[in-house]
């Protein structure tokens, strides 16, 4: 078994050179693939996702359409060349557990009662997994959504803050969420105020939970502004070539 390395060096930085409160760098892009009715590539540090949306569109079998809204179908998936060691490509119970977790984070921000008796199908790869990728999945998801014309109350911005050698930072990286005391993801729709998904694996204690909101309020509303940046400059490049 590998010993747990240290996680905060003698000069208070990360193994990966961070401050506590600093983010991984990041890159958005939507409208990738051309089959899909829309799509994103999210990368988060080493985390890369890959996601498509296809809908509204009619439900087969019928009987499983609804009267009053869209049903949305969403699947997580890593690719066998996303980890270290080839992944089983078969799904697992990890991927059927984010894939519920997703959809219903992702649910909430559709307008689903403007699509009834239809069907979205939302598939997202992890293309390159270093933690987070549940997080880089969703907001993939959600900017894929929008690239789709579906309207939305909000986009779902997203990221994990935890514990590190007693130690709260922001957007932790895979040592961090391997040997880490707190692992905590969480997303919002910013600009409503609202949290829809949140989670907890370890221990905090009040204050540190109260610092770990904040340094994700922050790191959400950064990436709030580089996903909007991202739908702004699709839309430029459409204008430019009408
Ligand atoms: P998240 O990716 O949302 O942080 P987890 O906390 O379950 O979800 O996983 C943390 C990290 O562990 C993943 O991002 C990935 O880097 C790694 N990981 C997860 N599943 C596997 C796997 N089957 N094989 C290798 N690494 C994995």
């Amino acid at each position: 078994q590998i010993q747990k390395p240290k996680l905060i060096l003698d000069n208070g930085l990360r193994l990966d050179g961070r401050k506590p409160d600093e983010l991984r760098p990041m890159k958005m892009e939507i409208g990738i693939l051309k089959n899909a009715d829309g799509s994103s590539l999210v990368e988060v540090g080493n985390t890369k996702i890959i996601a498509a949306v296809y809908g509204p569109k009619e439900m087969h079998p019928r009987h499983l359409a609804l009267p009053n809204r869209a049903v949305l179908r969403v699947r997580y998936h890593m690719t066998p060349f996303s980890t270290d060691e080839r992944k089983n490509p078969a799904p697992s119970r990890r991927e059927i557990e984010l894939s519920k977790v997703i959809r219903e984070a992702l649910e909430g921000t559709i307008l689903v009662e403007q699509f009834p008796r239809t069907l979205i199908d939302v598939f997202m790869e992890v293309i390159q997994a270093d933690a987070g990728t549940r997080l880089a999945s969703l907001m993939a998801a959600s900017l894929a959504v929008v690239d789709a014309g579906i309207p939305v109350k909000d986009l779902i911005a997203a990221v994990a803050v935890g514990k590190a050698d007693g130690i709260v930072v922001l957007d932790l990286n895979e040592p961090e969420d391997m040997w880490g005391e707190a692992d905590m993801p969480v997303a919002m729709l910013p600009s409503l105020g609202q949290i829809n998904l949140i989670q907890l694996n370890g221990n905090m204690t009040p204050e540190e939970f109260r610092k770990g909101m904040e340094l994700a309020k922050k790191g959400i509303d950064y990436i709030y502004n580089l996903e909007k940046e991202t739908i702004k400059n699709k839309y430029a490049e459409f204008k430019e070539e009408a």
